[in-house]
């Protein structure tokens, strides 16, 4: 089996002594540099929790990171480079409720992808569509209009997080089908459209648990998952790491 990879995803929780609590939590058995597991915490906490990291038993992830690329007079902004200079390997970019409440363009978001990458980390794209798209019936086709920007992407390693929105902190996911349908047309559009050597691993995300986490990493094209609320408990977030076959 393929090496899974597993996020989780704080998004805006935790305050510093409860992120270092929970950081030392997951690393209490985690065996020693392991490239498969990450955090995405908070922005403000990153360097500290960097500085607890031994040995890179658990890399770090960026929940956001700014369009722009070189420094300058963008107030609010954190770079790329300065991601990568806190310790991150990995950056979310366009998760739906960046998309949903900060308007983020195509251009915005392929200006994301392009600078993680450029600094050296590994951009997790995220797709999916909401409950009406899903009704509606055209899903497949949001799906691709979503992932088409990954077509100017340069070389390296990019990761695509399947995200329905309607599955987001819901506690409703997807079917096994429906997993495994959009998986099957993501990695033959990637195939089709990008870059071979951009590496595309497709992760699954929407009210991932421990009780259903194994199936969901069992089904096929499925590389990984994105976990957001789950998370929040190291014993859970540990259980779900099992079931991707990771000893943590
Ligand atoms: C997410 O935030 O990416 C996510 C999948 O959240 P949850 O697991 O809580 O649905």
């Amino acid at each position: 089996m393929p090496a899974k990879l597993v996020i989780g995803n704080w998004k805006m929780n935790t305050r510093s002594q409860s992120a270092e609590a929970l950081l030392a939590a997951l690393l209490r058995d985690a065996s020693t540099n392991n490239d498969q597991v990450a955090i995405a915490a908070p922005a403000v906490y990153l360097q500290r929790l960097f500085a607890q990291l031994q040995d890179g038993a658990i890399r770090l992830a960026a929940q956001d990171v700014s369009r722009y690329a070189a420094d300058g007079a963008y107030t609010g902004e954190l770079s790329a480079e300065m991601l990568a200079d806190c310790g991150c390997t990995y950056v979310l970019v366009g998760h739906s409720e960046r998309r949903q409440y900060f308007a983020e363009t195509d251009a915005a978001l392929l200006s994301k992808v392009c600078n993680v990458m450029a600094a050296g980390m590994v951009p997790v794209f995220c797709v999916g569509e909401t409950l009406a798209q899903r009704e509606q019936g055209g899903y497949l086709e949001v799906i691709h209009q979503q992932l088409a920007l990954l077509t100017d992407i340069p070389e390296g390693g990019c990761v695509v997080a399947y995200e329905p929105v309607w599955a987001i902190g819901t506690g409703k996911v997807a079917s096994l089908d429906q997993v495994a349908e959009i998986h099957d047309a993501i990695k033959i559009w990637c195939l089709q459209n990008v870059n071979a050597s951009a590496n595309i691993r497709v992760l699954y995300g929407g009210s991932v648990k421990a009780d259903n986490a194994a199936p969901i990493l069992a089904t096929k094209n499925v590389d990984g998952v994105l976990v957001g609320g789950a998370s929040l408990d190291a014993e859970i977030f540990k259980v779900i790491c099992q079931a991707a076959g990771i000893s943590i």
